[in-house]
């Protein structure tokens, strides 16, 4: 029996609810279906925080929601989902279902939106003995954690709880539905997805579950590079990147998915000062206002170790920017096979490292030019988090601050220490 939060008894407030969210829910109601707003939405009202995005579950299916919204596109072949268009962005309506059959992943894997369906036949009644379709309890319950599985009603604007999502909430735990083992195996991601909402919601993970993270980290590489690239972004980018990191090292998540960098950070504990330096710094970026790029991010991760790695090669008698693309090479070859990063991404993280001996040289040569180039934002963010930890990288910050904000600077003719 799940438990039933009425109205009275919590502080969801319509409110708080979009304005579009809102009209779907009553026009599924008032055509007869269930509606209920799911995940992490329904999470984040509870405890006075802005969702993100809002979801709804329904029991009407893809074909009947498409019926019943002009503005609604059906996308997803293994998984259906109705697609609501809207002007501030999309509203994703689901049909309840069951838990995928095992081995199968919770998204879609990119790039094979194209695969022919293998549970989903056209005609709704199929779908349903094929079991992809479930009852509300089942589509609580192939949810992650406990606090991802709370819906909240239209009917009578009741928060529902299958699980322990109500009190877990409460006492700020992250707990999976079920067996922890067999849900981290099920699909490796959501041992991510704790780290992330344990470091962005201030909760702790519970202690079973923290145990078998540690003991299933290094499984964490059977997922798809695509979607762990995606996950990183989520993770790193979000104004919580210091404590994911810490709860990503002390899982051994972290050498699982970077093996390189897992080692560079057991060589000295000033490497992990100077990485815990540059994430903190990209989080007061968010707080500021100013998304960090995930090329900024990436070059912040990875920076530190590379530039080293370089020095390394330099002492061998080869020009920085020769040693720094060998390393970024190797490096990034390396780390394919586990995380993938765009070429894109990766092509704009070798320039915030390549562009650094530029930002050093006093006087800088032509430094409009520099200015006005693509990337040079994010060079000179990478040149200002590092400066927190690297005294020898104020004086090149004071000077570029200085340029920028149109106060002649004050050139002084000495060689940047790097040549
Ligand atoms: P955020 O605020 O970061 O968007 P969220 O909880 O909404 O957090 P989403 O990734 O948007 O997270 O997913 C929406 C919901 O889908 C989750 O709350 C959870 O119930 C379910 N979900 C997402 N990914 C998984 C997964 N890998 N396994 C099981 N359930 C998942
Ligand atoms: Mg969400």
């Amino acid at each position: 029996q799940p438990q039933i939060l009425p109205r009275k008894e919590h502080r969801i407030s319509r409110k708080h609810i979009n304005q579009n969210v809102l009209r779907t829910l009553y026009r599924l109601r008032d055509k007869g279906f269930i509606a209920y707003l799911i995940g992490g939405c329904v999470r984040d009202l509870l405890l006075d925080r802005t969702p993100k995005d809002f979801d709804i579950a329904t029991n009407a299916t893809p074909n009947q929601i498409k019926r019943l919204f002009r503005n609604c596109r059906l996308v997803g072949r293994r998984f259906r989902l109705a697609h609501l268009h809207f002007s501030d962005g999309i509203l994703e309506v689901s049909t309840f279902r069951a838990s995928a059959p095992s081995g199968e992943e919770e998204t879609e894997e990119p790039g094979l939106e194209n695969r022919p369906p293998r549970h989903l036949k056209d005609s709704d009644g199929m779908v349903l003995r094929d079991n992809v379709f479930g009852t509300p309890e089942e589509d609580a319950l192939r949810r992650d954690f406990t606090i991802n599985a709370l819906a909240y009603s239209i009917e009578d604007f009741s928060v529902i709880d299958y699980s322990t999502g109500l009190s877990d909430l409460r006492e700020g735990l992250i707990r999976p539905i079920g067996d922890p083992y067999e849900r981290f195996t099920e699909d490796p991601v959501r041992m991510l997805r704790a780290v992330r909402f344990a470091a962005t919601h201030g909760f702790t993970i519970e202690e079973s579950t923290w145990e078998v993270i540690r003991r299933l980290s290094f499984t964490i590489s059977r997922a798809s590079p695509a979607r762990l690239y995606e996950e990183m972004l989520k993770l790193f980018l979000m104004g919580s990147s210091r404590p994911v990191f810490d709860l990503l090292e002390t899982s051994g998540l972290l050498a699982a998915l970077f093996p390189l960098l897992g080692q560079w950070l057991s060589g000295s504990s000033d490497h992990r000062a100077a990485l815990a330096a540059n994430l903190e710094g990209l989080d007061r970026l968010f707080q500021s206002g100013t998304a960090p790029s995930p090329a900024l991010f990436f070059a912040a991760l990875f920076g530190p170790s590379l530039e080293e790695g370089a020095l390394e090669h330099q002492r061998d008698g080869i020009p920085r920017q020769q040693s720094l693309d060998a390393v970024c090479t190797a490096f990034l070859q390396e780390l394919r096979n586990i995380v993938s990063l765009p070429a894109r991404i990766g092509a704009q993280m070798r320039t915030i490292l390549a562009v650094q001996t530029a930002l050093h040289r006093r006087p800088p040569r032509r430094p409009a030019i520099m200015a006005g180039r693509a990337g040079f934002a994010d060079a000179l963010a990478y040149l200002r988090l590092t400066a927190e930890w690297k005294r020898e990288n104020q004086a090149a910050l004071k000077w570029w601050e200085a340029y920028l904000s149109g106060v002649p600077a004050k050139m002084e003719a000495e060689p940047s220490p790097e040549e």
